[in-house]
């Protein structure tokens, strides 16, 4: 290894530190006991089932739900400076199991994920979810991170062959550079969604609390789609990995809202300061 290798791994271990600090929330943690007690429950539950109702309904429930979530998290949202706590909601009538936040505080929700909802509750539930990744800033920081990973690996990549001499063909070059960046952009996602996910659940049952929803319906939903997640792979648990240990953690994180008096969720002040990462905003 020479020394300008040696001194990239030193500044690839401090980005990936700082990448670390993700949540600005102090998470519960859940034990090993309690994950297996949720996986045994998560076996016994039923599949998912399909309701009847049309798209022009659905469409209805989805805008109802959002507004009144809305209305709601303007604490939440204070909390965390975060001045804006309007979303954009868009109801896409295609048949996809999907739901989604992206952009500047978008949500897409599909029909085809509507269908598999039961009450109003989990219409909810999947809502403030989305709603609990724009309010941590989980957009950007994705972007932050993939970006970290992406420049890191190609620096790597531009590092190690540039002492070799196999490459004359610039076109094969470049190709195999835009591939180590895009392989470094992935990495950067994977590493940081499983926190982000637990993040905007916690969030998302601080905001479910504060708009009166039953936070155990919201658990059943969570608790089906895990069992669906483990079958299937579809645009959903792509984008929202689910496991025991998230089930496990929604469980505290209701029995934290429970004795919660001022209905706000826990920061965690310890972290990683995340300005590290804000020349990416
Ligand atoms: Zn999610």
């Amino acid at each position: 290894m020479n020394k300008y290798v040696r001194k990239f791994t030193a500044a690839a271990a401090m980005l990936a530190l700082a990448g670390c600090g993700g949540a600005a929330h102090l998470l519960p943690q859940v034990s090993e006991g309690e994950t297996n007690r949720a996986l045994s429950e998560i076996e016994a539950a039923p599949a998912l089932q399909i309701h009847q109702r049309s798209a022009t309904k659905a469409r209805g429930i989805v805008f109802e739900t959002a507004k009144r979530l809305e209305d709601a998290a303007g604490p939440v949202c204070d909390q965390l400076e975060e001045t804006v706590c309007v979303f954009n909601i868009q109801f896409n009538d295609a048949d996809e199991m999907n739901a989604y936040a992206t952009g500047e505080n978008k949500i897409v929700f599909f029909q085809g994920l509507a269908k598999y909802l039961q009450s109003e509750d989990e219409f909810a539930a999947v809502i403030a979810h989305e709603m609990g990744h724009h309010i941590a800033d989980h957009i950007d920081k994705s972007q932050g991170n993939q970006l970290i990973g992406s420049i890191l690996t190609g620096l790597l990549f531009a590092l190690v062959t540039a002492s070799s001499p196999g490459y004359v063909n610039s076109y094969q070059y470049n190709q195999d550079l835009q591939t180590a960046m895009n392989l470094g952009s992935t990495v950067g996602a994977i590493s940081f969604s499983k926190e982000h996910e637990r993040e905007a659940d916690y969030i998302s049952a601080y905001i479910l609390a504060r708009a009166g929803y039953d936070l155990s319906k919201a658990r059943s939903l969570w608790m089906k789609f895990t069992k669906e997640s483990g079958r299937t792979q579809t645009g959903l648990f792509d984008t929202h990995p689910a496991g025991p240990e998230r089930l496990a953690a929604w469980d505290k994180s209701v029995a934290e809202v429970a004795l919660s008096k001022d209905l706000l969720p826990k920061l965690d002040n310890t972290g990683v300061d995340e300005d590290l990462l804000s020349i990416f905003d």
